[in-house]
């Protein structure tokens, strides 16, 4: 038993280790990977579900890693976080998104807005405002057409939020709010912050067909939106059951492997774009 033990917990450590070396050199890697452009946007359309027609893409950070191949988000983004890189990597993510959209809207693609994720670390840096503000300017792209997607635990300073918030709606762009039900924040602060957009999270579309309270969430918070005047997303939506409930409920925009997954630039196109020359 004590030999067991003893195995057991050099195993464990040993698996700690690991994880810690992995993380370390990823931690390397990534302040590398910020020069070299190796990160790379994914595109996933918003869809109208009344005509199909792309009404928005949110722009999802992939890692191109030299060695370990295409890396998610999931992978990465809490080491850019803790590290402090995600200032860096959040600018240059806005960066990329803002140029994209301006090079689609110039080659007559259709007139829709980038939605781009902010992290809290982000969110609270004090140059936000003036960085986005610069990078529109830079990228030629209107403000209109930027999106920016927070969460409700952002809003946990409400006074912060409140300001930054208010300046950035200021500019023209539009706020939309992620990951809606998930947080434990009050919903006081949809009436008193500029917030164009919620997106119903994942979890609460994933067994909308079976479980009658996520149908009962869903159905309320869409009611709610409207009542509010802000836009409302389902995320998530993977089959023609899920969507049917949703346009029972009213709900015609949505976003998720249903209708495609996060696919890179010229892959939208090709897929979504209606071709208007020869
Ligand atoms: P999120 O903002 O909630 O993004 C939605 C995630 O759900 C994406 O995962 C997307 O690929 C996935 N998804 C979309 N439709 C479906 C579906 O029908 N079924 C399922 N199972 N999943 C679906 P992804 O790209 O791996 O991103 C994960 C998270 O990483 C994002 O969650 C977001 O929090 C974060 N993230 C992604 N890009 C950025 C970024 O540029 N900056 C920051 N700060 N965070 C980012
Ligand atoms: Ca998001
Ligand atoms: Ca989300
Ligand atoms: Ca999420």
């Amino acid at each position: 038993v004590k030999k067991q033990g003893k195995n057991g917990y050099l195993l464990f450590s040993r698996e700690v280790h690991t994880q810690l070396q992995e993380r370390m050199e990823l931690e390397v890697d990534m302040r590398k990977a910020l020069d070299r452009s190796e990160f790379t946007l994914h595109y996933q359309p918003q869809i109208r579900t009344g005509d199909v027609s792309m009404i928005g893409v949110e722009a999802l950070v992939r890692w191109n890693h030299p060695t370990r191949g295409l890396l998610y988000p999931g992978v990465f983004i809490p080491i850019a976080e803790e590290t402090g890189l995600i200032i860096e990597l959040g600018n240059q993510v806005l960066r990329e998104a803002c140029r994209q959209m301006y090079a689609w809207h110039q080659a007559g693609g259709p007139l829709i807005p980038v939605a781009v994720n902010l992290s809290s670390r982000q969110f609270h840096q004090p140059q936000l405002v003036e960085q986005i503000s610069r990078t529109l300017q830079e990228t030629g792209l209107a403000a209109e057409y930027l999106e920016l997607e927070i969460t409700e635990s952002m809003m946990m300073d409400a006074t912060i939020s409140f300001d930054i918030l208010h300046q950035l709606a200021n500019l023209g762009i539009r706020i939309s709010l992620d990951d809606f039900g998930t947080g434990y924040s009050s919903l006081s602060y949809l009436k008193n912050l500029p917030i164009h957009k919620v997106k119903i999270d994942r979890s609460f579309i994933e067994d909308i067909a079976e479980n009658s309270s996520d149908k009962a969430i869903v159905s309320t918070i869409i009611t709610m939106a409207k009542q509010l005047n802000m836009d409302v997303i389902a995320e998530g939506i993977e089959t023609r059951e899920q969507l049917d409930i949703l346009a029972e409920q009213e709900c015609d925009e949505v976003q998720g492997y249903y209708y495609s997954r996060p696919l890179p630039a010229v892959d939208i196109e090709q897929r979504f774009f209606v071709p208007i020359r020869e």
